[in-house]
This record gives C-alpha cells, structure tokens and sequence, in this order.
C-alpha cells in the first residue's frame, strides 16, 4: 500500500525517509513542499528525479477538490465543499475578520455523538478524516484566497476527540514552523464533551484554547439534547476541565446555544456561573440555528442580550456569537446536509 506523507509529522517523514535510505534532510525538504501545497513528486524540484520516481510508486498526496464555493454577499464569508479522494463532502468556512482570515475546519465526514440540535449528526458518521485530509483544508483555503489563514478553528463538521491520533497529527503539523506555521495559541478546539479526549490533550500540553459545547446548565436539560453527558455528567466535563486548565493555563470558553424557553431563563444564567466558578472562563452565546421547524428557536435579538448581561452581572466574561454567512448555510454540517438531500432527490428521480 502506499504511505500518504501529508498526514505525517515531521518525525514520521523523517523515518520513512531514513528508511529509503535518502539522507535525512530529505525530509524537511518534503514537507516544506507538501506544506505549501505543492501536490505532485515532480514538481519537488530539489529531489533527485530517480527518487521523486521512487516517491510516485510508494507513496501519495492527499488532495482535496474544490466542489463548490460560495461567497456571502453581506459579510467575507467564504464556504467551501470539498471532495475528499473517496467522493465524500466536507465543508470549510472562511471568517474575514480584522486579524485576517479565520478557518473552521471539519475532523470527520458526518458525527456520531447525536446532539439534537446539530445538523452534522443527523447522517451519522462515514469516517474519519486523516491528518492530511484535514490540513489540505488550510492549504487549499489559502490558494483560494490568496491569503495567509491566521486562526483555525476546530468547530466544523464531526468530534475532534473521536478521531484524536489524527487531530494530533494535524495540530502538530499545522504548527510546525517549516509549514504553515500558525501559533497554538491561534487555534481552538470544539467537543462536545468527550472527557478522555480532554483529559489527553492536557497531557500535549498544547497551548490552543479549549472549547467546549455546553448548552445546557443542568445534567437533565444537557441529556436531552446531548447525549454524551449520559456518559460524562457536568460535574465529570468540569472536572476535566479544571484539570486541563491547570495543565495548560489557557482560558477555557463555553459554547452556549441559546434556545428560548429552554436554557435562557436567569436560572440557567445562576447555574451557569456556579458551574464555571473558579475557571478562567469565556462564554461565547450562540442564539441556536433552528435546523428543523418549530423545534429550538432563538430568543429575540434583546432576549439573548439580557441573558448576556445577566452572566456578566454574574460576574462572568460572556460575548454574543457574531452571525457570519448566514445567506450562505455557513452552520456547521448545513451545506453538506443540502447537498446529501439533493442526492437524495437525485436518486429518487431515477427510482
Ligand atoms: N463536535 C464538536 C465540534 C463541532 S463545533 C462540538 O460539539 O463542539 C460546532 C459548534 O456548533 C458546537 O458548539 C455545536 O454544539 C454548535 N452547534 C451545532 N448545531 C448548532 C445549531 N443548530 N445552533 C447553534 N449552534 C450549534
């Protein structure tokens, strides 16, 4: 079989390199052309002919294309679909803002945790992306935009901690200064609360921000729409969290969908702060994005803001989510879930 190079790390390329018995700078040489998206043997013009031969037999490059794209009238969004080498789609989200350009990548083709509000979930999972799938996210964002991407978010589609070896991979590549070279402290990670995953990326002691989808302020509300907290309660998700904080000293931020009626009540707000008492802590309030009718709507507009000064005179540091792209489906897993209904329909049409 051959051996896809762009999902290594540097130390595994260099490995593979030594086992070819090519000298060892060999391998800084090919990961600075992967890493600038260079995706064929041939144009790696500093190797010897006879090995780039050598390359093209053993080994690939994983390469993503550009299916469809789409660009937000009212703001800078940019939305990508991308076809993976088996045919799948996965979706890439481009935010303009003024630092630069931010990148919502995917980890997985479709998600297995289940969250009833979430659009990701609701196919299941296919598989996980490997380590190279998910950096020519950035590689090909970049060539598209003819610009550098500055922050990562980890918040497309699929559980980052399901698919945890290959998320590493990826983090420790995208950081690597002979590639893209973006700080940790410029990339943020979403799960929806798979405490293992946390309490393992505490021990990398990377210093990226952890986010974590909390949506709920009590075991049962949390339950009902997340079905991972029936395996890792709130006290156990805060518990990792405190000591992930403890290992790394980053601040932590909260993801809260608001859902009217649901958890926006001053309740919920009080709750809230206990829960987070004593964490460096963000919460970053998201009105939800009803992805079916009549179930989860967003409070008005004044609503989510008089929760959000109920949490600050709570004493907690609370911001509301700026809505990016919405002309575009830019919510995680919405355009993928277009696209798989269209197939669908497609199907049906030669039934
Ligand atoms: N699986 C990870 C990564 C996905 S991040 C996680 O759960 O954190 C995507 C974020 O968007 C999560 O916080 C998720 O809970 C949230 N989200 C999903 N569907 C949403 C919706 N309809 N409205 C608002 N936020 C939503």
């Amino acid at each position: 079989m051959r051996v896809d190079l762009k999902s290594m790390t540097m130390e595994e390329l260099s490995a593979y390199i030594k086992s070819c018995g090519q000298p060892a700078f060999r391998a800084k040489q090919i990961f600075r052309w992967l890493h600038r998206g260079v995706r064929r043997f041939d144009e790696m013009t500093d190797l010897p002919k006879a090995f780039q031969q050598k390359l093209e037999q053993e080994a690939y490059i994983t390469t993503l294309r550009q299916f469809e794209r789409y660009r937000s009238s009212i703001d800078d969004t940019v939305k990508y679909l991308f076809e993976l080498p088996d045919h799948h789609l996965i979706e890439t989200v481009a935010m303009k803002y003024n630092h630069g350009y931010s990148l919502c990548i995917s980890s997985q083709i479709g998600c297995r945790m289940g969250c009833a509000f979430c659009q990701s979930t609701k196919n299941g999972l296919v598989r996980s992306l490997n380590a190279g799938e998910i950096l020519d996210q950035v590689l090909k964002a970049q060539e598209d935009l003819g610009e550098r991407i500055s922050n990562i978010v980890m918040m497309g589609i699929g559980e980052p901690m399901d698919n945890f070896d290959e998320v590493i991979r990826f983090l420790k590549n995208v950081n690597d200064p002979e590639g893209i070279n973006i700080g940790y402290r410029h990339i943020s990670l979403s799960t929806c609360g798979v405490v293992p995953g946390i309490m393992k990326l505490a021990e990398h002691e990377f210093p990226i921000t952890l986010s974590i989808s909390l949506h709920g302020t009590t075991d049962e509300a949390r339950s009902a729409t997340m079905p991972i907290n029936r395996k890792y309660n709130l006290q156990s998700l805060l518990e990792a969290c405190r000591k992930y904080q403890e290992a790394t000293g980053r601040r932590i931020s909260f993801e809260y969908a608001v859902i009217e009626g649901i958890n926006d009540r001053y309740e919920d707000a009080k709750r809230l702060a206990s829960l987070l008492k004593g964490l460096l802590a963000h919460v970053n309030l998201i009105p939800v994005n009803p992805i079916e009718k009549g179930r989860f709507k967003p409070p008005k507009r004044g609503a989510v803001m008089a929760f959000q000064q109920q949490l600050t005179d709570l004493g907690l540091n609370a911001t509301i989510r700026r809505t990016l792209g919405s002309d575009i489906s830019a919510s995680c897993g919405q355009l993928r879930h277009k696209h798989l209904e269209k197939e669908v329909d497609h199907h049906e049409n030669y039934r």
